[in-house]
């Protein structure tokens, strides 16, 4: 259970905990975030999401609201209020509050930053893991900058009910070309016949995934080959096997696309390699 959440510069009970109702981030999506996963009470692969807010941040002009280290030591008050093992940290950052106004507000205006922790039980993914899920491909309607993390969810809100309603638990963007950009909350993968790790390139259609990156690291310790490059649904239909990849879900096989069957559609090796690979790769920090 959340009890204590950041706002601001003040830890707040749960149910007092808000913003400002001409907060940025509320009118505007004027706002970035970050979820990072809290495993036997350490931060995965922190470095890798604070570079990615840095990023977000610099890509919108929104100031730091605070060193990285301070911001540490808000995240490690956060779990420790919140008696956290495991689960997840959520921090936000918006522009800030004022009247509402398209044009940005003065300089000066300070950013809002909330950070808050939730406890889950740990073992659900691995579990999950070994069902594997389906997923559902939804047209991509989002913006052109889908590089930067912003809270601007609702294209995915909208896919990931849409796709719920047809059984499956992620739905799959497809581009005007017919590619697969990434999930609604995770990158997508494939491993072709001849057993490449295909994913998409970084570029404007997708977030720069902090467990994409790990797990590319962890493919090349293990001598796997991976290809940057887009992909379509025919591919997946030919394709070994599928998964996503996400800071809660880790590796995530995929058996079902649109009903069909991935591969033999049980998850496949290669999945689970990854998936075992992920921990002795990734970074743990105190958190
Ligand atoms: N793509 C999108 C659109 C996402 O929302 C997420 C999850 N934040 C990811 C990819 C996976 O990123 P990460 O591995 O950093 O959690």
């Amino acid at each position: 259970m959340t009890r204590i959440v950041y706002v601001n510069g003040a830890y707040k009970r749960y149910t007092e905990a808000a913003v400002h109702a001409e907060d940025r981030g509320f009118q505007f999506a004027d706002s970035i975030y970050e979820v990072i996963d809290v495993l036997d009470g350490r931060l995965v692969d922190a470095t890798r999401h604070l570079a990615r807010l840095d990023r977000s941040l610099n890509e919108l002009s929104i100031p730091p609201p605070m060193s990285n280290a301070a911001l540490l030591r808000v995240i490690a008050q956060v779990i420790r209020r919140n008696r956290i093992r495991d689960g997840i940290v959520y921090i936000q950052v918006t522009r800030g509050a004022g009247p509402r106004d398209f044009a940005l507000p003065p300089l000066g205006t300070l950013p809002t930053l909330v950070v808050l922790a939730r406890a889950q039980r740990k073992g659900w993914a691995a579990e999950l893991a070994e069902t594997g899920i389906a997923v559902k491909t939804i047209p991509d309607n989002r913006w052109g900058r889908c590089d930067i993390k912003t809270v601007m969810l609702l294209p995915a809100v909208l896919a990931k009910d849409e796709a719920r309603r047809t059984g499956a638990k992620e739905a799959w963007f497809i581009d005007a070309q017919g590619h697969v950009t990434e999930g609604a909350s995770s990158n997508a993968w494939i491993v072709t016949a001849d057993g490449t790790l295909v994913t998409h390139p970084l570029d404007r259609q997708i977030l720069p995934g902090v467990t994409r990156a790990t797990v590319m690291d962890a493919a090349k310790a293990e001598g796997l080959n991976v290809e940057e490059r887009s992909f379509s649904v025919r591919e997946v239909l030919s394709a070994r096997e599928a998964f996503v990849t996400s800071a809660t879900n880790i590796v995530m096989p995929v058996v079902k696309i649109d009903g069909a069957p991935v591969g033999d559609g049980r998850p496949g090796p290669l999945a689970r390699r990854l998936r075992l690979r992920f921990h002795h790769i990734a970074e743990f920090s105190a958190g």
